[in-house]
């Protein structure tokens, strides 16, 4: 694939580099034999969490204390992009690494980073974040799954939707109203040990527009009854402030993803248009193509160079949720415009299955929404005006 030659960020350091290519090899030789075929099956085997825990490629932020890597969010968006460059942008390590093992660790009692971040680390346990509802997905103050106190215990009850790696996981943070009475006082975080939880219930792996081989998925809560320590961190109703602390972090793993993204699509055309040819002529010499293939590579070049100057700012502690919104929001939409115009340039093949630009264009679509969607974005931009 042509290296784009994108500028490396300052904070590229000579260990990242390193992870780099030591992330590039691993997935070369284990994961890209087999894409397509996990594609077809539209599902990972679960080994594939253990062989990239075992290649040190999961909870790289966490300390190494607790089994991690002991690096921060710039080792994160190393190995995302990588995951991304290689074609597996529908693998739920970002969210697992990146969203629910930080949890544990920022909020979590040292009793529970001790039980749960090293098997997080090993893959031992699949992690998923489990927010949205058939009722609500926007408006999480408004989620109606119950975590209520019985004696020294919690009975949880409700039902979750579009879950990723709701399939594999067999560790989910559950967002829940411990008062339901209350609204964003009312919101705790439990976290479920799926193994030994009566009353849980996986549903059905949805079928999507995209991200074929994600096991996003509903999952239902009846009466599970969880100890009080399942309960995140020591208080109640901390949830609400401990998802508004992890925000701009989650939204900086999509816009590293929606970067790494275009950086593909774009090479991938670049290959292509030198190859194909119409008219007597590569498709490269037409000067339409020429110019659109600049245009998206300016694009990308802004999206990386914004977004790498936020991965700078979280590292040191200094990104606020209005810029981390702004680079979810610019990014995702960008990437939408940029594989629209790289796809065109593959003709027909461009809507073949086959062909990653296809897979891209599809994936690409649902990254306006999760995580916030970018309405909220603005919205949250808005506030700051
Ligand atoms: C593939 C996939 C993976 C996902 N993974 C997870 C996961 O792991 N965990 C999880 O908890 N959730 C996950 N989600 C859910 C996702 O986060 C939600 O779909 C998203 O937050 C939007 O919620 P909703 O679907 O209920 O839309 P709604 O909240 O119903 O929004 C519908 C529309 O109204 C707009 N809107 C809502 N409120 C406002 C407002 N105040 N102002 C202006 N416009 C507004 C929205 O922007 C949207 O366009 C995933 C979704 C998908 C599709």
């Amino acid at each position: 694939m042509t290296d784009l030659n994108l500028p490396r960020p300052a904070w590229m350091s000579e260990d990242l580099v390193l992870l780099e290519d030591q992330a590039q090899k691993f997935l070369a030789a284990e994961f890209v034999p087999h894409l397509d075929r996990w594609h077809e099956e539209k599902i990972y085997p679960r080994d594939v969490w253990t062989k990239a825990g075992q290649a040190g490629l999961l909870c790289a932020m966490i300390p190494e204390e607790y089994g991690g890597a002991g690096g921060s969010f710039a080792h994160e968006a190393v190995i995302n992009r990588e995951y991304s460059l290689a074609g597996f942008d529908t693998f739920g390590a970002p969210l697992h690494s990146g969203i629910v093992a930080p949890y544990i660790w920022r909020f979590g009692t040292e009793e529970q980073k001790k039980r749960w971040l090293p098997k997080l680390a090993s893959g031992e346990m699949v992690g998923a974040i489990a927010m949205s509802e058939p009722g609500t997905g926007s408006d999480l103050q408004n989620v109606r799954t119950t975590a209520v106190k019985k004696g020294n215990r919690y009975v949880l009850n409700g039902s979750k939707t579009f879950i990723t790696n709701g399939q594999h996981a067999n560790l989910i943070i559950v967002v829940a109203k411990t008062d339901p009475k209350e609204r964003s006082k009312g919101v705790s975080l439990m976290v479920v040990e799926t193994e030994d939880a009566q009353g849980f219930r996986r549903g059905r792996k949805l079928k999507k527009l995209g991200m074929d081989s994600a096991d996003t998925s509903e999952l239902f809560f009846e009466d599970v009854s969880l100890p009080a320590d399942a309960l995140l961190g020591t208080e109640e109703g901390q949830g609400f402030v401990q998802l508004m602390k992890e925000l701009p972090q989650e939204r900086m793993i999509v816009a590293v993803h929606a970067v790494a993204m275009m950086e593909r699509a774009v090479a991938l055309t670049i290959d292509y248009v030198k190859q194909r040819a119409a008219f007597g002529k590569k498709i490269i010499e037409f000067q339409n193509t020429q110019f659109e293939l600049a245009e998206c590579k300016t694009e990308v070049t802004i999206a990386k160079s914004f977004t790498d100057q936020c991965i700078e700012k979280l590292i040191k502690g200094e990104l606020d949720t209005v810029t981390a919104s702004m680079a979810k929001y610019w990014t995702t939409d960008t990437l939408a415009r940029v594989v629209d115009r790289c796809l065109q340039l593959f003709g027909g093949y461009g809507f073949m299955d086959e062909y990653p630009i296809s897979r891209i264009y599809r994936d690409a679509r649902v990254m306006r929404i999760y995580a916030g969607t970018n309405e909220i974005m603005k919205l949250v931009i808005a506030r700051s005006l």
